[in-house]
Order: C-alpha cells, then structure tokens, then sequence
C-alpha cells in the first residue's frame, strides 16, 4: 500500500528539520517515551487479564549499526495493527498547522508538545524512518516507511513474529553523531535515566571471580566480563514511598544523581502529592555557606520520569534554586518553552506548594527533641542560614513562616530566635526612644575592640556575616517594629545606644572650638570627621567609627550590582571621634610647642586606626618612627 500523509503543509519534514535544528537530539526521548508508553500498556492489560500468556523480557532495546547508518529503538509493548498505523502515524491531527507555525515562529519547541510531533521528530535526524510493529491482538505484523516526503509505504511483514515494535531511523549524513556509541550513550543518560522500563545499549565491563582460574593462593583470578550495558534506573528513590528509605538510600540517591558533588548533602525533603495535582521528588539541602553557587543547574524536572529539563529559573522560586534534587510532575507540561511554564497555573501551584514544605520542614526541624540539647535547626544553622535569609528576602510568605523559627547567633556561639532575642535585650538595649537596638559584628577578629566594650556595657552582641546580611537587617528593621540594628563599629559604646545620661563636658564651648581645628588640621577630611564628644574619661582619647547607615548601603549596593549605584561610588567615609573628657586630649589643647601638639594629635589618631586596622604603608612607619622618637 502506498499513501500520503494527512498534513496540511506539503513539507512539514524540511520545517521539522529547520526549526528544530538546535534541540533535534530530543527524538531519542520521543521515541524512547513512546516505547515506553508501549510496554506499559502491554503490563495493564496483562494486569486486568486482557492480555494472556508470558509478556516476556519488556527491556527496550537502542541499537546502532554504523555501516547500515542506522538507529533502532526496539520495544516489545503492544504495537500496532494496520489499522492503528493509520489512525496514529498517518493522519497526524494537524489543523490549521500554516498559522501555528506562524504563531510559534520562534518557539518551536512548544510546537511540538502542541501537534504530538513525537514519533515524527524522527525526520529531523533521519533520511528515512521504518516502522516493524505487531499488536498484542491477533492481526498481521506492520511495515511502514517513509523517506521525509509526505508519501509513505505500508505493507504486511511476515517476518516480524514477535510483538512489540521497532523503530529504524536511517540517519541522514549531517546527523552522524548519533551513530556514536558514546552520543547516544550520553543522551540516553540525559533523558531517560530514569525512565521507568529498563533500556539496554551496548555492552560494559564488568569485574568478576574466574571460575577457572586462580592466582597463587588459590584465590579466583579477578576476571573483565561483558555484559549488557542497562542505561537506567527505572525504579528511583522519589519514586518509593518514603517510609521505605533510609537516610543513607537518601544520600545514595543523591550521589546517582551528581556524581560530581562530593559533599554529602544535609538534608532532605521528600515531596509525595496526588491531590490537588501530582507531585514526587525529592529536594536536597546542599551545605551553603559564603558564596551562593552561581551554577545553579541542579534541580532536574522530570514528567513522570521522562527528563524535561534542568533549566527552572521562574519555574521554582528562586532562592529554591539553591537546592538540588529532582522534580517529577506528569502536570508539567513536557514540551513547552519556559516562559509559558512560567505562566502556567499548575506551575505556579506547584512551586507554592514546595516553598510550603520546605518552611514546614525547617519549623519541624527547628523543635527541640526530648533530651536533645540543639535542635536540628540549630545544628545545621551555619550551613543553611544563607539560604532561609534568601528566602526571606525574595519571598513573602516564606518569609513570614520564617519570622518564627530564623536563628540569630550570638559572637559567642549561642542561638536565639528572634521573639526570645528581644526578650533577652530589651532591658539594657531599649534606648530613649523605647527602640530596641541590636548591637552586630561582621567580623569578630577586626571588631574586637569593640565588641570588647560593648560587653563590658553588659550588652549581647550578634554575629551577622553573611554576604546577604546587610539586605536582611534592612529587611528585619521593617518586619520588627521599633527594632534598630547597629554595628558595634558604628559609633562609641555610649552611642550605639542613646541613653538619657549625659555625661559632663569636662571643656567648654570656648575650648572645644579651639581644639576642633587643631585636630582637623592634622588628618585627611575628605576621608574624615571630626566630631568631639563628651565620653567616659577612660574611654580611648580618639576612636575612629564608620556611620552603620553609610556602610551598609555602600554593602548592599555592592551586593545587589546596580540600582544603588550612587551609594557603591561613595569614598569610604569614617568618622574620627575625640573625646573631650580624656585628659590626653586636655593635654593637646594646653600645649604651646606647636610641634610637639602636632606630634601628640598624630599619635593618638594613628592608636585609633590601629585599632581598626586602617593605619598601613606609609603612615605605619611614620608611627613606629614617631613612637620611638616620643619613648
Ligand atoms: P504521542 O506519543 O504524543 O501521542 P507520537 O507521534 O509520538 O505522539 O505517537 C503517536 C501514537 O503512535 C502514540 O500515541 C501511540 O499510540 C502510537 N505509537 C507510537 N510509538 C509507538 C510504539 N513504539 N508502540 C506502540 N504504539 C506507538
């Protein structure tokens, strides 16, 4: 029998070619999917009794011949009969296909999903596409084939006895990849890793006892056998119910997936939903600490274990990209571009739902066990804090959740939640405004001076140091009201939490004007400020502080990359403090050896960028130079 194909277009194949050129690789999941479908449904009906007798060995075959140029896709499913050629391979359901090729002109990848190009994907690698196929029913084996023109042949084959159907593309010349073994082997590892049906390509080495040879101590020589080489895993971890699986399986399972990630991950959730849609897999918290991964490829989308894609930016909320594992829903559609995934509603409820359950999990994880000094949260804190405050910051309900179990930690090691942090610093810490002020490091080696101080006010002070940090105390500040953050850097102890105790000004008006300038005119006033202030007369003479608000913009712009661009291109600004009280500074307004003040204000504004470590090159030995010269 000869035939021409119902589609509308004449050359529907050249435009399948064409517009396909840069994805044509995804036939093999096309046609390993349909084989797929095939030998499930042979195993329903097997199941309800329909179809009698053994099923046989269901493994789907992938075979290469490179001198025929040909690539054969064996399953032994249910097949087809004549008449089913006809309605499923003959008369593509094509309507008005001129105006959606118009309409899906650069987007072809949801073409395809829309017109179940499937099977004929074939063409975009192939010069010429055979059919053999026999039904499970009681008619006569098949042989169809079609070299890229609309016209097909179609006759009975008497040869092809078992059921079961295979598929041989005859692969064009510019297509000749895919007639290597190791193409196919990584594409097949690509897509059909875990699809549910075995798939044999090929052959491996395996390393087994011989059982005719030893070696001198009588032991089995260790000897290389072939075997057939099985490409997937048709039955994997997300797949079985999760009481069945142990941490360890979980942690296997994770190694199969990127056996490139050495690291074990920390934990895991496992996703199981059937209503209101279908939802497995199975969500890994890698260890997250100073950078953020900017290869963020490792969540794979699968539909019902057919690989879709490993791109779900939009897809899933952002800061869950930071995860790795694997999503499988049969409602994610399988052929259609991102941006329409982005949009589409089962998406959308489906990344909801794993933001849900990823709170979820961390609130239960955030409950103390019964004789359990740490809860789980607190145990794995450092490594994940990054991720729940990226969460936090791009995501509203997460964030929300998240107010109730985020962990704050003390320089010292200990871990509050927010509402117990407030309780523990709300006595000392309130200031005269009723705020209450967090006190902050960054980094406890170079503030240590501070932080010094700070305690011995009696005050608790945080350490926050994060690369997101200065976007999350923004964002803090608005979520808890009269709520103010502070680094201990940011001004004198007496300052970081006003109080309404002044302490008296040991110099009057007269003499804070004298001895404004004669500090001013001894230090860079581009870079500083100089501001006299009543202190405790055993506080430093000079202490060099940063305003919290300057710095943390200047961090925020850095981090965020353009939009606060103004603040980034700031100078770094300090403020020099000079506390009147001090007698060292009542010293240098009494001095009348111009060079022997000069000297004097030198000296204690180097001590104080010191302290900071601000005082470097040049300026350092000057200092050396001088201290010996003073001694
Ligand atoms: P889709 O798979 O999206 O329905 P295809 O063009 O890939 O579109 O296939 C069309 C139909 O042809 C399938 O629905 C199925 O009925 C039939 N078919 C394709 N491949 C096989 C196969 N290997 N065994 C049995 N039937 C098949």
């Amino acid at each position: 029998m000869q035939g021409k194909l119902n589609v509308q277009t004449e050359n529907i194949f050249p435009v399948i070619k064409k517009f396909l050129y840069s994805d044509h690789e995804i036939f093999l999941r096309e046609l390993i999917s349909n084989a797929v479908d095939a030998t499930q449904k042979i195993k329903t009906l097997a199941t309800r009794g329909d179809c009698q007798g053994e099923l046989g060995d269901l493994t789907i075959d992938v075979k290469i011949d490179e001198k025929k140029k040909t690539l054969t896709v064996s399953d032994r499913g249910i097949g087809m009969t004549a008449d089913e050629v006809e309605r499923y391979i003959n008369q593509i359901a094509f309507s008005g296909v001129t105006d959606f090729m118009e309409k899906y002109n650069d987007n072809h990848e949801q073409l395809i999903g829309h017109f179940g190009l499937g099977f004929y994907s074939a063409f975009m690698v192939s010069d010429k596409v055979e059919i053999f196929t026999k039904s499970w029913k009681e008619e006569p084996a098949q042989h169809w084939s079609c070299d890229g023109s609309p016209e097909f042949t179609m006759n009975e084959d008497k040869n092809h006895a078992d059921r079961g159907t295979d598929i041989v593309l005859h692969i064009a010349d510019d297509c000749k990849e895919f007639l290597e073994e190791s193409t196919v082997l990584q594409l097949l590892k690509k897509y059909c890793r875990f699809m549910p049906v075995s798939i044999r390509f090929g052959e491996e080495s395996i390393w087994v006892d011989s059982e005719t040879e030893c070696d001198k101590d009588g032991n089995p020589k260790r000897v290389e056998k072939k075997q057939p080489r099985i490409v997937n895993d048709p039955d994997p971890a997300w797949k079985k119910s999760p009481a069945s699986l142990a941490d360890e399986d979980y942690k296997k399972f994770y190694h199969e997936l990127f056996p490139m990630n050495f690291e074990e991950p920390l934990f895991q959730i496992h996703l199981n939903v059937d209503f209101p849609f279908n939802l497995t897999g199975i969500l890994y918290f890698p260890k997250v600490r100073k950078t953020i991964d900017p290869n963020r490829n490792k969540i794979q989308l699968y539909c019902n274990q057919v690989f879709v894609t490993d791109q779900v930016d939009g897809i899933v909320p952002d800061y869950l990209m930071l995860l790795h594992g694997v999503l499988d829903s049969p409602d994610i559609p399988l052929n259609v571009s991102r941006s329409y995934l982005q949009s589409d509603s089962n998406v959308k409820k489906i990344s909801q739902h794993i933001s849900k359950k990823v709170a979820d999990k961390l609130e239960e994880m955030s409950k103390k066990k019964e004789g359990e000094e740490r809860s789980a949260l607190e145990e794995k804190w450092d490594d994940i804090k990054i991720f729940v405050q990226y969460g936090m910051l791009t995501d509203e309900k997460f964030c929300e959740r998240a107010m109730k179990f985020y962990l704050v930690k003390g320089v010292d090691g200990s871990y509050y939640t927010l509402d117990s942090y407030r309780e523990r610093i709300k006595p000392l810490q309130t200031d005269k405004d009723k705020i209450v002020c967090y006190l902050y490091a960054s980094d406890v080696e170079n503030e240590h001076s501070y932080i010094e101080k700070a305690k011995a006010k009696g005050y608790d002070v945080l350490l926050m140091d994060s690369p997101l940090e200065s976007h999350f105390i923004n964002l803090l500040e608005q979520k808890i009201e009269k709520t103010r953050f502070v680094r201990v850097d940011s001004d004198t102890v007496e300052n970081l939490i006003p109080h309404d105790d002044a302490i008296p000004e040991k110099l009057n008006k007269e003499e804070q004007e004298r001895l404004k300038p004669i500090i001013e005119g001894e230090v860079d006033k581009q870079k500083f400020t100089v501001q006299l202030e009543s202190l405790e007369e055993n506080d430093a003479p000079i202490q060099v502080t940063q305003s919290e608000f300057m710095r943390r913009y200047r961090e925020m712009a850095q981090t965020s990359g353009g939009g606060m661009g103004f603040y980034g291109d700031m100078p770094e600004n300090y403020n020099l403090v000079v506390n009147i009280n001090h007698p060292l500074i009542g010293r240098v307004l009494v001095e009348t050896d111009v060079e022997k003040q000069k000297d004097l204000v030198n000296q204690l504004t180097d001590l104080a960028l010191l302290a900071n470590g601000l005082l470097k090159g040049e300026a350092l030995s000057r200092f050396l130079q001088r201290s010996v010269a003073m001694i």
